[in-house]
């Protein structure tokens, strides 16, 4: 599939639902959460709370994701209340991906991939094209820092 002159392909035959346990916001005990943020995520949280920065997350010398949230003592994200997002309408791209990620194969392709983790893999509707393009348009645009949400 392509979509502003960019190829991608996604996972088939997936049903998912969003449970809102908010695993995708928290360690584990067999993994670490990595919440990443592109720079205008993290810009865009800050201002929108009037924070610095550096108090909501610290850098990953990486690019293009160039921040990690923090986490508080027990491995949450620090805007998870309970199971709820406390910044969901402007959070981070890999939260609005999750149980699907992208990654830019060596063809130059890109690739939607999905966790089984989720608790909500294989419950509701099934995952169509116009999802994928809706998510890799997002991504797109993000990382052509052309949109923020
Ligand atoms: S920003 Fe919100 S959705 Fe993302 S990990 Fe934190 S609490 Fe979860």
């Amino acid at each position: 599939m392509s979509l502003k002159g960019k190829y991608f392909d996604f996972p088939k035959g997936i049903l998912w639902e969003c449970k809102r346990c908010a695993k995708c916001c928290r360690d584990a005990s067999y993994r670490e959460r990595k919440i990443l943020l592109l720079p205008l995520e993290a810009k865009q949280i800050a201002r929108t709370l009037g924070f610095q920065i550096e108090n909501l997350c610290r850098k990953t010398g990486l690019q293009p994701f160039t921040f990690e949230m923090k986490k508080d003592s027990e491995g949450n994200c620090i805007f998870l209340k309970g199971n709820e997002c406390q910044i969901y309408t402007i959070r981070p791209l890999i939260c609005r991906f999750y149980p699907f990620w992208l990654e830019k194969r060596g063809n130059g392709i890109f690739s939607f991939n999905v966790t089984e983790e989720c608790t909500g893999i294989g419950l509701g509707p099934l995952m169509k094209d116009d999802l994928f393009k809706k998510l890799f348009d997002m991504a797109i645009g993000k990382l052509n820092g052309k949109r923020r949400q």
